[in-house]
């Protein structure tokens, strides 16, 4: 007979252990819970709630998917991030934990009411924009993104958060085409994972994620050469900007921006004590008192 909710996520959790699967425990439950549609809560108040046949086969379908090591954020088509859910398809890379820095970092300085001008290069989902224009109701936000399939993603996505009437979305190359002293703020978590690290990484990130979003280059820092001069073009005198680095590139990143004549270079650690953000300002004008 039918599995129950508990029964089920006690069976999915030994199957994607089995196949080695990191964080089965959690895996378990969000892929029981969307085969089920149950809650998290139901899971605890509902345990002996049975699922239905057609549930049943759903759930075998989606554990067959992870042992394949697919995913989770794929299988399910959606991703939570900061305080929003985010649809997520192959074309653009999933939002992670360590990318909220750049939220947390960036909003730090942003008053609440102001109505600052945001751009985002490299847009993807659109999870770094639209989790900013999510908290600053006066902000507008551009996202650049070069590639056409990801732009559809993060327009479902503005969409979706009723965000759209103040996100632009342009397919472009980075900064190409865009005014100097434009933007009060700059984000981005461009790809910067050397081209020979890709090949070690995990199968769900080098068989399942856009090679575009991660491919930094021979060093991983191709993009931070381009991006460092041009965010502090674009930028307004006294914008900010801040930027994902990967765990060891705080000292390379650092100096490229201090290179582009950037003030105030700091790098900021995520949850995990990594080097993860690297962020500044562009001098303000003098005020020639
Ligand atoms: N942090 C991601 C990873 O390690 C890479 C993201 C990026 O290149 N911007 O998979």
């Amino acid at each position: 007979m039918g599995l129950t909710l508990v029964q089920a996520w006690k069976e999915a959790k030994t199957r994607l252990e089995a196949a080695g699967i990191a964080g089965p425990v959690i895996d378990a439950r969000l892929l029981v819970e969307a085969a089920a549609e149950a809650t998290r809560v139901d899971i605890v108040t509902d345990p002996y709630r049975p699922l239905t046949a057609e549930q049943e086969a759903t759930l075998a379908d989606y554990l067959a998917r992870r042992e394949k090591r697919e995913p989770v954020s794929h299988i399910l088509g959606r991703k939570g991030f900061w305080k929003i859910m985010l649809q997520v398809t192959p074309d653009v890379l999933t939002p992670r934990p360590d990318t909220e820095t750049v939220v947390e970092v960036a909003l730090r300085e942003f008053p609440e009411h102001a109505a600052w001008s945001v751009l985002d290069l490299g847009v993807g989902s659109g999870a770094i924009l639209l989790s900013i224009l999510a908290e600053r109701p006066a902000a507008r936000g551009l996202g650049v993104e070069a590639s056409e399939e990801a732009l559809a993603v993060a327009r479902d996505n503005a969409a979706a958060l009723g965000l759209a009437g103040r996100t632009a979305l342009l397919r472009g190359d980075w900064t190409a085409g865009l005014a100097d002293d434009a933007f009060d703020l700059v984000v981005s978590n461009p790809p910067y994972i050397a081209d020979h690290v890709i090949e070690t990484l995990e199968p769900e990130v080098r068989d399942h994620e856009p090679r575009l979003a991660l491919s930094g280059g021979p060093d991983g820092l191709s993009a931070y050469r381009i991006l460092a001069p041009e965010i502090l073009r674009v930028l307004k005198p006294g914008g900010r900007f801040a930027v994902e680095i990967g765990y060891d590139q705080k000292d390379a990143v650092e100096a490229l921006f201090r290179e582009a004549g950037a003030e105030d270079v700091r790098t900021i650690r995520d949850l995990a004590n990594r080097d993860r953000v690297v962020a500044g300002a562009k001098k303000p004008l003098e005020t020639g008192a």
